[in-house]
């Protein structure tokens, strides 16, 4: 069993960033409203994710370490149909298989907590009461030496972690994030539930106040979401944010679909900050290749491509460049 969860960590837990990912993911699907992220080294040497969500109660915690142990959906096809983010059960033994993992969650009773190494159950005691989880990685893939080869630099293993923390704040305006890495703060929303407030946070606040809203719809599908005026912007390709339903995406000719609307209208080499969300039925939506990376497949995809392209050029008209 610990070797099963070895193997699925190969899959699930790719980089720290993967972690962070999961981590702060579960939070957001215990309900937390405030959740707090401190790293170190670029989260091999330490992650910590402290929570204010329902907790787990005692008698699930072991059961939380069970691989397919999941209080959620079991569908992947259910992915776009429902709220929460987590799905198979896999991230959290897969994460304690190649790590020390110390956890403690209370649900508002007496608290419980674990320690773990590479998997094995070291400590399980009572602990203090305060509502919600708070989770340490530490040494990951300490016992996995060829995926800790496989690291890049602190540079670009934190640039991920800032990435998937921008994204997931971005999709939950409704709950404060705090990312701090070696003792220096790199987010901090306030959980208003105003998505400009979050992309204030990201981007600074000049660029926000100059933001022009998308919108549109058509028959199958609904486009909200902000652009920045690309002057102003430092910005690369990696500034393009995509959700579906909410819950943030990868897909390739969507991205190009964004490129299209505005690369007639900007210099080359300028990229805009664009963040949008499609609300459509899920039924048009495929996870397709590997569900915890997020890419997807659309079946109406050049309808929604044209859209998409068009929605963009014509924002950028509504302002003088
Ligand atoms: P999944 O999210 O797919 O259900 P995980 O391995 O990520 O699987 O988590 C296992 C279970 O542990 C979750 O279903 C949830 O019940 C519980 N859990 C994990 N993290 C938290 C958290 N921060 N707050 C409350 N419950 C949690
Ligand atoms: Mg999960």
């Amino acid at each position: 069993d610990l070797l099963s969860n070895k193997i699925a960590a190969g899959e699930v837990v790719e980089r720290p960033a993967s972690v962070v990912k999961e981590l702060v993911e579960n939070a957001i699907d215990a309900n937390s409203t405030i959740i707090e992220i401190e790293v170190e080294e670029a989260g091999l040497s330490k992650i910590r994710i402290i929570d204010n969500g329902d907790g787990i109660e005692e008698s699930d915690v072991l059961m939380a370490f069970r691989r397919h142990a999941t209080s959620k959906i079991k569908n992947e096809k259910d992915l776009f149909r429902i709220r929460t983010l987590g799905f198979r059960g896999e991230a959290l033994p897969s994460i304690a298989s190649v790590s020390r993992l110390e956890l403690k969650t209370s649900t508002g009773e007496e608290g419980t907590r674990l320690v773990l190494a590479g998997g094995h159950l070291e400590v399980h005691e009572k602990a203090s009461a305060r509502k919600g989880t708070d989770i340490q990685i530490t040494d990951l893939f300490y016992n996995t030496p060829a995926r800790l080869k496989y690291m890049k630099t602190v540079h670009t293993e934190l640039g991920n972690i800032t990435d998937i923390v921008n994204r997931l704040a971005l999709s939950h305006p409704e709950v404060s994030f705090r990312l701090v890495h070696n003792d220096r703060k790199l987010l901090h929303t306030n959980g208003n539930g105003d998505v400009r407030q979050v992309l204030a946070s990201i981007y600074g606040l000049n660029i926000v106040k100059k933001m022009i809203p998308i919108q549109a719809s058509s028959l199958d599908f609904t486009i909200s979401g902000w652009l920045a005026y690309p002057e102003i912007t430092r910005a690369s390709r990696n500034y393009i944010t995509t959700m579906v339903n909410g819950r943030f995406i990868k897909n390739y000719p969507l991205v190009k679909a964004i490129q299209e609307g505005y690369h007639t209208l900007l210099p080359i080499g300028r990229f805009p900050i664009v963040m949008i969300n499609i609300e459509m039925d899920p039924i048009l939506v495929d996870v397709n290749v590997h569900p915890s990376k997020m890419e997807v497949r659309f079946s109406k995809e050049a309808e929604l491509n044209q859209l998409v392209a068009q929605t963009i050029k014509e924002a950028f008209h509504t302002k003088e460049l």
